[in-house]
C-alpha cells in the first residue's frame, strides 16, 4: 500500500481507533508495572529511559533499585556517576545513565527542580529524543501528541499495511503523521481527562503483548477490524526493515592482575580506550595486544563473544599473580604509555572481592570474570 493510502486509511479510523484503544488498555492493559505506581514525571522519565533497547522484565529490578538509591530527581542530581553508573551495571548502553544524571542536574539547575510539561521542551534535555518525550508529556501532562518507538512502528505498520521499511527518516516521518491523525479527538480529551495518557499506555501496552513480533495475537486484538493487514493476511510480513550492514568483528585484549585477592582495576575512558564503550565505569585495563610481559606470562587466558549494537566483540583476558604491586602497576603503565602517551596519569585501583561486586562493572565484563571462575574455581573473586 502507497504512503498516501496509508495516510488516509489513519484518517478514515481515526474515530474508532483511539476510543477502542482506550477502552482495551482499562480492562486490558497492564497496570501493575512499578512506575505506574505513585505516578510522578520522574519515575516515568527514568523508566522511559531504561525501557529503551532493554525488556520490562529486566527493568522492574533495575527500576525499583533505583528509586531506593534516588526517590527524587534532586537526590539523582546529587548523586555521583559513579554511583549511577553502578546501579546501571548490567543494563548496558551506559551512555544513557551518564544522560540520565546530566539530565536529571538540568532538571535541577534550569527548571526549578520540575519536569517541563512539553515535548518540545523536554526534548532539549540529555538523552530524552522526540517519542521518549512524547511519552513523558502524554502521560504525565495529558500533552495531545504520539509516541513512535520500535513498538508502535511495528503496529502502525500492520494496521495500515504500510509496505515500505519503517527504518528510514523519510519514512519515520510519515508514520509520525499516522500516528498524529490516529491521536484521540480534542472533543474527546476534554470529555476524559486521563484519555491521553491512557491511550499512550494502550499503544505501549498493544505492541508488547498482543502486536509482538513474531506472532501478533490477532485474535485478542482490539482494533482488529480497522487492521489492513490483517484483512490482507500480511501480519508477519510487516513491518518492512532496510538490512543491516554486517558487524565488524574485533578482539579486545584484557589483562587481569591479581595480589592477595585484590584485582587491579581502571576507569574507562574514551581517552584512554578510544571509544565511549562502558565510559566511567571501572574495568579491568584494556590493552592494544594480548598481555604478553616478558618477565611475567600469563597464567591463562580466558575468552567470551559479546555483541554491541555496532560490533561483534571476542574478549579475551589473560590472568596473572602478582607478588609487587608497584612493580605490577609500573609494567601496565609502560604499555598504556607505549599506546597513549597522554595518559600517562591515568590512576589503578586495587579491587576487593566484595569491590567487585558493588562498583558495577560492565555486564560482559563480569561474564568474563565467571567464565574464570569456572576454570579457576576461585569462589571468592565473585
Ligand atoms: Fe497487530 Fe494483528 Fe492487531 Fe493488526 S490485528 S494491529 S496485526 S495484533
Amino acid at each position: 500500500m502507497s504512503t498516501e493510502a496509508a495516510l488516509i486509511h489513519a484518517g478514515n479510523i481515526q474515530t474508532h481507533f483511539a476510543p477502542q484503544l482506550i477502552d482495551w488498555q482499562r480492562q486490558h492493559g497492564r497496570h501493575n508495572l512499578p512506575w505506574q505506581q505513585n505516578k510522578t514525571p520522574y519515575r516515568v522519565w527514568v523508566s522511559e529511559i531504561m525501557l529503551q533497547q532493554t525488556q520490562v522484565a529486566t527493568v522492574k529490578g533495575y527500576f525499583t533499585r533505583f528509586m531506593q538509591h534516588f526517590p527524587t530527581v534532586q537526590s539523582l542530581a546529587n548523586a555521583k556517576e559513579d554511583d549511577v553508573l553502578a546501579l546501571w551495571a548490567g543494563l548496558g548502553y551506559y551512555t544513557r545513565a551518564r544522560n540520565l544524571w546530566r539530565c536529571a542536574q538540568m532538571v535541577m539547575e534550569e527548571h526549578a527542580g520540575q519536569f517541563p510539561s512539553s515535548a518540545e521542551v523536554l526534548v532539549t534535555l540529555p538523552g530524552i529524543g522526540p517519542s521518549t518525550a512524547a511519552a513523558i508529556a502524554s502521560i504525565c501532562f495529558g500533552q495531545r501528541i504520539s509516541i513512535l518507538d520500535a513498538n508502535v512502528q511495528r503496529v502502525l505498520a500492520r494496521l495500515l499495511c504500510f509496505e515500505h521499511p519503517v527504518n528510514t527518516t523519510t519514512n519515520k516521518k510519515i508514520l509520525q503523521e499516522c500516528a498524529t491523525k490516529l491521536l484521540p479527538s480534542e472533543s474527546l480529551l476534554r470529555k476524559d481527562s486521563k484519555a491521553m495518557s491512557t491511550y499512550t499506555q494502550g499503544l505501549m501496552d498493544l505492541g508488547a503483548s498482543v502486536c509482538s513480533i513474531k506472532q501478533p495475537n490477532c485474535i485478542q486484538c482490539p482494533v482488529q477490524a480497522l487492521c489492513l493487514a490483517k484483512t490482507q493476511n500480511k501480519q508477519t510480513a510487516l513491518p518492512y526493515k532496510t538490512p543491516k550492514t554486517a558487524k565488524k568483528q574485533e578482539n579486545w585484549y584484557f589483562v587481569w592482575l591479581e595480589n592477595a585477592g585484590d584485582i587491579l582495576l581502571m576507569q574507562r575512558s574514551k581517552e584512554l580506550n578510544g571509544s565511549n564503550v562502558w565510559s566511567g565505569l571501572w574495568c579491568f585495563p584494556q590493552l592494544a595486544q594480548p598481555w604478553s610481559a616478558k618477565a611475567q606470562p600469563a597464567d591463562a587466558v580466558y575468552s567470551v563473544k559479546h555483541e554491541l549494537t555496532h560490533k561483534k566483540l571476542q574478549l579475551h583476558i589473560a590472568r596473572q599473580l602478582v607478588s609487587n604491586r608497584k612493580n605490577a602497576e609500573q609494567e601496565l603503565h609502560k604499555l598504556l604509555k607505549n599506546k597513549h602517551p597522554e595518559n600517562a596519569g591515568v590512576q589503578f585501583l586495587w579491587a576487593t572481592p566484595e569491590q567487585l561486586v558493588t562498583l558495577g562493572l560492565p555486564a560482559p565484563i563480569s561474564k568474563l570474570l565467571c567464565a574464570c571462575k569456572k576454570h579457576t574455581n576461585q569462589a571468592s573473586l565473585l
